[in-house]
């Protein structure tokens, strides 16, 4: 058996191709494919608008930055996730705050945010960056009530849920992403992503500010458009003329990588009917397994699984035993808050309970469309063998 990943690209002739082709054309960056494949984003995800970037971080640090996040602003997010959750908001130099997870979910717990969010004057934080981690749906419309109230913003960090949804109280599906409730949502294309560009993300939302916003500060905040004039000789201004109007950056993506997501983005449901499957096999397999805790399932929620994770008590044990079959299963994910650089604010083991709980256990299973019944038989056998 050859090596089995917990997550891998999957890229057709035609994937190969298209990126072919805008090598041969004159773009290499800041071409016609971009829009397109923001269009289409757009459309996948439904929202208004879509900005692609050169990452899922740069996506996170321009949103944070479009929302309005200012030295001092404080910003509540999960312990479970990938760090750049949380330092988006230290590069704009915020302060990061978090709030335990639901053990059941093992995303960020509104109850924990209310307690948190009662604790302090209203005011007190800004904002709040919810995971719809392994792809599971935050409920952003109870979310959005305590936004509301406290007066917060909310970026739905959604990179592990594109095709995720969760049900609301007028039955209504609300496609992750879709930033009906949300002020912003973004999106990874890492290879382990859904959808594969080599490096981009994206940022969606339904508010024209923020939209145009991101515009500028993709690329340095240097734009053509709304212009101030107020150079000293407007008469010398030309065709070329551009304003630099805010510090801004380079995180465009390029051509060819948007024409491999909006290839990619082609096949996205097909990829995340084959998840559906792959998920079914394993719940059906492990969940009357004593020795094995799975990830909670609900009907109001459509989990597009970027990660299958599972719950044990000798986790390393398994980890290792696992490596040596040639399964090579990752965790996701040691807490944010555990982590040296993130320890120097203060924070520390016991901090929050049910994330260091789920850390002990936890591990991810090998979880993407190409991976074929076989290989998926042998996972499981291995798993059920060292239990
Ligand atoms: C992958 C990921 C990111 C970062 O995306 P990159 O494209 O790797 O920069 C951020 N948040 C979560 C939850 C992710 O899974």
């Amino acid at each position: 058996m050859k090596a089995i990943p917990y997550g891998k690209q999957n890229i057709t002739q035609e994937d190969i191709e298209v990126v072919v082709d805008v090598l041969k054309a004159d773009f290499l960056t800041q071409g016609p494919r971009i829009a397109e494949f923001e269009e289409n984003f757009a459309t996948y995800i439904g929202s208004s608008y879509a900005v692609a970037v050169s990452n899922g971080t740069a996506a996170l640090h321009l949103a944070a930055m479009a929302l309005g996040i200012e030295p001092g602003d404080r910003i509540i997010t999960t312990p479970i996730t990938f760090a750049a959750s949380a330092n988006c908001v230290l590069y704009c130099g915020g302060e990061v705050y978090f709030a335990d997870i639901d053990p059941e979910t093992y995303t960020i717990s509104l109850e924990a945010v209310e307690k948190l969010l009662k604790a302090h004057p209203k005011g007190y934080f800004k904002g709040i960056v919810p995971v719809d981690f392994t792809g599971y749906p935050v409920n952003l419309e109870e979310l959005k009530k305590l936004a509301n109230e406290y007066g917060m913003w909310i970026l739905e960090d959604a990179c592990h849920a594109p095709g995720g949804f969760f049900i609301d109280s007028k039955g209504q599906k609300q496609g992750c992403g879709n930033s009906n409730y949300a002020d912003a949502a973004i999106f990874s294309f890492h290879p382990v992503k859904h959808i594969a560009s080599g490096e981009g993300g994206m940022i969606t939302t339904n508010s024209k500010e923020v939209y145009e916003k991101l515009l500028v500060l993709r690329t340095h905040g240097i734009t053509r458009e709304n212009l101030i004039k107020d150079f000293p000789n407007p008469e010398l201004q030309g065709g070329w003329y551009y304003e630099m109007q805010e510090l801004g950056y380079n995180y465009r993506i390029t051509d060819f990588q948007a024409a491999l997501g909006n290839s990619q983005l082609k096949r996205a449901d097909e990829g995340l009917e084959r998840r559906q499957e792959i998920a079914e096999k394993y719940y059906a397999s492990f969940s009357e397994n004593k020795g094995i805790k799975v990830q909670k399932r609900s009907k109001d929620a459509y989990n597009a699984h970027h990660l299958f994770v599972i719950e044990v008590s000798d986790r390393k044990g398994l980890y290792d035993h696992l490596r040596v079959k040639n399964i090579y299963a990752q965790i996701h994910y040691i807490p944010v808050h555990l982590m040296p650089f993130y320890k120097k604010f203060g924070w520390k083991e016991g901090d929050f309970p049910n994330a260091e709980n789920y850390y002990k256990k936890c591990i991810s299973l090998p979880m993407y469309p190409s991976l074929t019944n076989d290989e998926q038989d042998y996972v499981i056998e291995t798993v059920k063998s060292f239990l």
